[in-house]
Parts: structure tokens; sequence; C-alpha cells
């Protein structure tokens, strides 16, 4: 098949995601997965919202019937919430599928993206599907360079890519600064703004991005009910953008992209503020205690403002092979050109000291 399949196709990697625990379990020959602990998706460690896990229950029994592809009373909710219109939302299997709609939208062989180089690495993978050239701008101290990238931009250019906060440096670009960049921005370039952990942040640190939408300009946000409310596992988020842009993602999406758990799910979840509250206590308790753990250890991390944190540990997969052995999953970043670090998401406090002893282990072992 190889033979017929699309020639550029060759080159293409397979995306490495967070190592499943159920896997990890049976290659250390447990009876099951309880003993292990995944820090290494920045999922939710509070669990599914409780509000979701009910309407989840309760739709089971509708399972048969197709899913409204349209999301009409998701969509509704959420445009209340965000003070947008309907037509300004679309909802995908995860705001994942929406970069790939960004990608049937937009981009043709030869066109460019440009994107940080060490930013959420689905944006490359979705420009190499449409042929289109990566445009990759150094961050500086690991955070966005937006000046850079907009001097980056060419006529060839559609895409912008930015992840704010960006995974996996947990860095966030100022807001006076993405003001800048979109009053700077060309007439022939769409913006990307991926906002997955901005729920999670203080309020006085989030960005004001809805403005962007009602200001009219080219922009395409990405939200989703992963992180801060627990769905990662059921797929679901969401994009605001112009009407127009919305219209055009419509057209080239599967009729019935979303489920119907999936769809109850978030809607429940929407109007579950305490779980999202929950997170967000975590992550002021959590983050400060994790960066203690790793000042003790001696090691250097990235600062970071939502729930994960990059450590240099000097050689990423060595340790992330160790810390497997004490059962806690976390993250290499060598697919990021980061070998020596770990991206570790936060747990809860059991979790978390269960994963700072791990890693201890892990370098001393290496110290050895
Ligand atoms: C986790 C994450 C997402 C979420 O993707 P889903 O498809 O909604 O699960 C999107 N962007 C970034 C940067 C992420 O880290």
């Amino acid at each position: 098949m190889r033979n017929i399949a699309k020639q550029w196709l060759q080159q293409l990697g397979v995306y490495e995601p967070g190592r499943p625990v159920e896997e990890l379990a049976r290659e250390l020959g447990l009876p099951d997965a309880s003993p292990i602990v995944k820090l290494a998706s920045n999922e939710n460690p509070l669990g599914p919202s409780p509000k979701a896990m009910a309407a989840v229950r309760a739709a089971a029994d509708r399972m048969h019937y197709y899913p409204d592809g349209s999301a009409f009373y998701l969509r509704r909710a959420l445009a209340l919430k965000l003070g947008v219109s309907p037509e300004q939302l679309i909802v995908a299997n995860g705001s994942n599928e929406i970069l790939e709609f960004i990608g049937h939208v937009f981009l043709s062989p030869g066109d460019e993206v440009v994107v940080a180089d060490r930013a959420f690495a689905i944006y490359r993978l979705i420009a190499a599907m449409f042929q289109a050239r990566v445009i990759a701008v150094p961050m500086v101290n690991y955070t966005h360079d937006l000046d850079a990238m907009l001097r980056a931009v060419t006529p060839r250019t559609k895409v912008i890519f930015i992840s704010n906060p960006n995974n996996p440096t947990g860095t966030m670009v100022a807001n006076p600064d993405l003001d800048r960049f979109m009053e700077r921005l060309p007439p022939h370039v769409a913006v990307c703004l991926d906002e997955a952990y901005i729920d999670l942040l203080p309020p006085d640190r989030r960005p004001d991005s809805l403005r962007y939408i009602r200001e009219g300009r080219r922009v395409i946000l990405l939200r989703t009910f992963a992180k801060s409310h627990g769905l990662a596992g059921l797929r679901i988020g969401y994009g605001v953008a112009s009407e127009q842009g919305i219209r055009l993602m419509h057209q080239i999406r599967q009729p019935f992209n979303v489920n119907v758990l999936a769809l109850e799910a978030a809607l429940a979840a929407l109007d579950d503020d305490e779980h999202v509250r929950r997170f967000q206590e975590l992550v002021r308790t959590e983050l400060p205690f994790m960066m203690a753990g790793l000042d003790r250890l001696g090691l250097s991390y990235v600062p970071s403002e939502v729930n994960f944190i990059m450590v240099d540990v000097g050689d990423g997969r060595a340790v992330f092979q160790a810390m497997q052995r004490e059962h806690v999953i976390v993250r290499p970043l060598n697919g990021y050109q980061l070998p020596r670090h770990v991206r570790i998401s936060l747990g809860t406090r059991p979790e978390n000291e269960k994963c700072l002893q791990a890693l201890e282990k892990a370098i001393r072992q290496r110290g050895a």
C-alpha cells in the first residue's frame, strides 16, 4: 500500500501521545492500572465534572440516535456564556479537530503557516497533512516571539498558530503584546489562538480574546472541555470565529462529528463552575508545591502559569523511563527538540508527592 499512498506521507512520523496507564500496567505485569499515576497529558486530576457524569448516564439510553450535528443547545448555551452569537461557534470532536478544519479551509500545498518552534506539536502535523510549509520561529525564554512571528509572514502565509498559554512550555504572551500583534496582522493572514488552558488562569491573567472576535478580526479561538472540565476522554471542544469563518468550517466538517454523550456532558459541565473553580484552586496550591519540590532537587524549570510544568532533567527520555518503574508517567519532549526536558502535569497532592519521589529516585540513579 505504501507504493500507492501519497508520496509525502512517507516522511511523516506518528504522533506520540502521553502513555496510557493500561499500557504501562501491562508492561510492568501489574494486575490493574490503579497504582499508576499519569501526569503526562495535562488532564484534570479531580476527574470529570460530576454534573457531566450524571448527564452522560441520563443520555445513555439515547445513544442509538445520531447526535444533533449542529450542536444547537450547546452552541446556544456557549453563546450566552461568552457573549457571542451561536453562528460564531462551532463544536468539534476535541479542539484538535478544529485544527484540522483550519487545514481544510485554508491550507493548500505550498502555503505557509507560522508557528513557534516549541509550540504545541499538532500545528505542524496539520500543516504537513495539507502539505503546507512550516515556518518555525524561535521562542525567546520559551515564550512566543510575536514580533518575530509577524516578520516571518510572507505573501504565501495563510495561518499563524499561537498556543496561549503554550503547551509544553507553560508560558504566556503578555496581553498588550497580543493586542499589538493583532493590530499589525496583515489582511491575508488568519490567526488561530489556542486557549486550551485559559479557564485555569486567574481572572486578571486571562486575555480578553473574545474582544478580537467582536472587533471582527481574522481570529479563530479554540477552547476545550478536555482540561478545565475533565472531559478529555469524551473528545469535545469548540471554536469561536466570525460567522463567515464558522460557516466555512461547517462546510467541511463531518455531519456527526461530535457524539451524543459528549454533547450532553459538555452542556452539563458548562453549568459546573464549581468543578472548574476547584481545578483553579488545585493549580494555585500545587504549582508552588511542585516548584518548591523541584527547587529542593536542584532542578531548573520554566515558570508555568497553568497545570503543567516543563523541567530540565538532563536526559528526558531516561528520566521518563526510570519514573515509569516507580509507576509515574510523565512526558518526554524529544518530539519538541527538548531532549533534556520532561513535562509534568499537576496531580492531586498525593500524586505530586509520589511524582517528586519518583523523580528524585530517577535523578539519583542517573547521578550514581
Ligand atoms: C490539550 C490541548 C488541546 C486540547 O485538545 P482537545 O482536542 O480539545 O482534547 C488543544 N491545544 C493544546 C495546546 C492543548 O494542550
